[in-house]
């Protein structure tokens, strides 16, 4: 844990707040400053482009890029043949070899590039949707690109904008005190931003995070599908009145036509969702005619067969991409570990974007706490955990846990005292939780990694 996070853990409420909104105000500078509307415009202009002015788009980015990596890019200068590189320039990206998780996980500096030294430097740990955690590192021009193509993709095309006050869910620890129930969310002040506690949500606290949205006008709703779907059930199963919500925008796992039925009914509002990673190595989100359209200009990418090839449309594949938006880092052909079939039917919005029929493969276990509350995202836990390569987190009961890590070199007593202490934190001081170092995670039946299985009915 940082020093900052334990001067937080520490504060009273109201210092919280104010910490939020100050750290916010330096946020709102790197992510909505300078060159923020240059990009949002340029983005926008993109939106008409046509199929063919995508392809010269993505070649030209492709070749630059390519070329780049070769000479400038320790992992690649070094794996790539001349071959391989001339095909890649000539147009066959697929002539280049697969990039797996791992490679970027073991060593994440040698996918920087060497020609290039930013002055500011913005890392983002995050565990994947595999649960394998991986470093990467934005620059401040990328950090503004991310969020322009937010702004106009998810945030427009759903009729709201980040000018407008949003409440979030997400993994963050808003409210690091399990027990402290009455204030389970944050406001930050320069973003009109509420951040809602995913961990404090249950059937008692519901009401709270209504009040939320009603003081701070909260107009548009962003975060966890899974979360949005608790609490809207919560809200139904009470019958409270929420105020009016223009869209909730959901992001991280995929939303079932369930989740989204009953999103839709308890907020009176629509249900957009978002497909994106951490490393924005890829970019999908809904248009108004409820299509998942892919952004060329922030990804390539390929949905393929187990044996390299492309699948068709309607074909379920592995999600190949490689990223245009960030190239300080650059992912060439990155493995995300996602399934998904690409649709070829003309979506009536008009937008020459492909479109991503499904993605299968992203819906994460729930698990119950000792008092009930139902929880999301436990695969945070591994965030930032070097000396763990893969994890999960098995429940065998309302107050046993365990939790099962392949370590790598290094891994000892400290780290297993780190997961319990984040396991206690999010579940609280009496449930149990073993901590058991394996050889490997084993997969589903299907062959599907799963980060979270919970025994509990
Ligand atoms: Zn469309």
């Amino acid at each position: 844990m940082g020093r900052l996070d334990q001067v937080y853990e520490r504060a009273p409420v109201w210092l919280q707040h104010a910490m939020v909104s100050g750290y916010g105000l330096y946020w709102r500078w790197a992510r909505f400053g300078g060159e923020f509307k240059r990009r949002v415009e340029a983005y926008r202009q993109r939106d008409a482009f046509s199929k063919d002015q995508w392809a010269a788009y993505q070649q030209d980015r492709l070749r630059s890029l390519i070329a780049v990596c070769a000479h400038h890019v320790p992992h690649y200068a070094d794996t790539w043949t001349g071959a391989q590189i001339e095909a890649a320039l000539n147009g066959e990206l697929e002539a280049l070899p697969l990039l797996e998780k791992d490679d970027l996980r073991r060593s994440p500096d040698r996918f920087v590039r060497q020609d290039m030294h930013p002055f500011m430097k913005f890392p983002f740990q995050t565990s994947g949707t595999t649960g394998t955690p991986i470093q990467c590192t934005y620059t401040l021009a990328e950090l503004r690109d991310s969020l322009a193509v937010r702004e106009v993709r998810s945030a427009n095309w759903a009729s709201v904008s980040f000018s407008e006050p949003r409440a979030t869910f997400s993994g963050r620890m808003v409210e690091p005190l399990p027990s402290r129930e009455t204030h389970i969310y944050r406001y930050n002040l320069a973003e009109k931003q509420v951040y809602f506690s995913a961990f404090h949500l249950k059937t008692q606290t519901a009401h709270l995070y209504v009040e939320g949205l009603k003081r701070h006008k909260i107009r548009w709703m962003t975060g966890y599908a899974v979360s949005f779907y608790l609490l809207a059930k919560y809200i139904l199963e009470q019958s409270i009145s929420t105020p009016e919500i223009k869209a909730v925008i959901t992001t991280s796992e995929k939303v079932t036509p369930e989740m989204r039925e009953v999103i839709e009914k308890a907020f009176h509002t629509r249900v957009f969702e978002e497909y994106s990673t951490v490393e924005n190595a890829l970019f999908a989100s809904e248009c108004e005619h409820g299509r998942l359209h892919v952004s060329p200009d922030v990804g390539v990418v390929e949905i393929l067969r187990p044996d390299g090839s492309a699948c068709e449309p309607g074909e379920v594949g592995e999600v190949v991409t490689t990223c245009l938006a960030r190239t300080y880092q650059p992912l060439i052909r990155f493995r995300l570990g996602d399934l998904a079939a690409w649709d070829d039917a003309l979506c009536p919005c008009g937008r020459q974007m492909p479109v991503i029929k499904e993605v299968v493969g992203r819906i994460e276990d729930v698990v119950t706490g000792p008092d009930g509350r139902q929880l999301v995202r436990f695969h945070g836990i591994f965030v930032d955990q070097p000396h763990v390569v893969e994890g999960q987190i098995v429940q065998e009961s309302l107050r046993e846990f365990i939790v099962k890590v392949v370590p790598v070199e290094g891994f000892g007593e400290d780290d297993v005292e780190e997961i319990k202490q984040r396991m206690h934190q999010r579940l609280g001081p009496e449930v149990d939780v073993q901590v058991q170092p394996v050889s490997e995670i084993s997969r589903t039946q299907a062959g599907k990694y799963k980060a979270v299985i919970s025994k509990v009915p």
